[in-house]
């Protein structure tokens, strides 16, 4: 499978058409950003890490029964993937407060809740990302009754997966973001991608942080937690 036309550059990734019209391939970048584009960098090895992680994952998410866009691993920074048509929502579950949601509530962060929550904001950076709640994104025409309550279904199962996967590495997943898309026949599949830039990862012992908050906030050692959290990953599947 090869390259064909670029569709579209994002922030961390790049997109390309392949010979067959249902699958495109993706391809990592070291680039970094945070605060809607605001803040720029680059974490050397980040796209390497972030592809052989989010394949892993999904590949392990698929034996669980979650559909995702996974196909197949071309290269060290390219995968080939389903192509679909993103639904243009940002789906957040949080296990523990942080991030915009202590900010949003003025509550610290690390409290456990009782029960993870789910949010999604409308995918759109000239409005920043805003936070809309399922009958917003109903009256918007972003996805349907029947979707939303698919895409809760998928969400809620990926963090009880990902949480006891991550446990077994000695980590405790704090929140992530998840993107979904359509299939042409409407099936909707696990979309994007599942890292250390989408997700918040606390060593349970130490708290320490393994994921892109060690960039957004100049903590230092960014690229030794991206190194440490695959290392720990390569671990547990070995
Ligand atoms: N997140 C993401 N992309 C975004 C916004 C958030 O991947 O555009 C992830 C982020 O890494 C974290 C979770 O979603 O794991 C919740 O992020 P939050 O809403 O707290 O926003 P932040 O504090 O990152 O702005």
């Amino acid at each position: 499978m090869e390259k064909r036309k670029q569709l579209y550059e994002g922030k961390a990734k790049k997109v390309y058409e392949t010979d067959d019209p249902s699958l495109l391939i993706v391809s990592y970048k070291d680039d970094a950003t945070a605060f809607n584009g605001l803040k720029k960098g680059t974490i050397v090895g980040k796209g390497v890490i972030n592809n052989r992680m989010s394949n892993r994952l999904m590949k392990m998410l698929e034996g669980k029964g979650i559909p995702t866009h996974f196909v197949e691993e071309l290269s060290e920074r390219d995968t080939v993937v389903r192509r679909v048509s993103i639904v243009p929502l940002e789906v957040i579950i949080r296990n523990i407060s942080a991030g915009s949601f202590s900010k949003r509530y003025g509550v610290e962060e690390g409290i456990v809740f009782k029960k993870p929550t789910i949010e999604f904001s409308y995918k759109n950076d000239e409005l920043g990302d805003p936070l809309l709640n399922d009958d917003h994104a109903l009256a918007l025409g972003l996805a349907t009754e029947e979707e939303i309550a698919e895409i809760k279904r998928l969400a809620f199962a990926v963090n009880d997966a990902l949480r006891e996967f991550w446990a077994g590495c000695g980590v405790t997943l704090v929140d992530f973001k998840l993107e979904f898309g359509r299939l042409p026949d409407g099936k909707i599949i696990l979309a994007d991608e599942i890292s250390p830039d989408t997700c918040r990862l606390w060593d349970s012992e130490t708290k320490e942080k393994l994921d892109k908050d060690r960039f957004r906030r100049d903590l230092g050692g960014v690229e030794d937690a991206y190194a440490e959290i695959m290392r720990r990953l390569n671990e547990a599947m070995k």
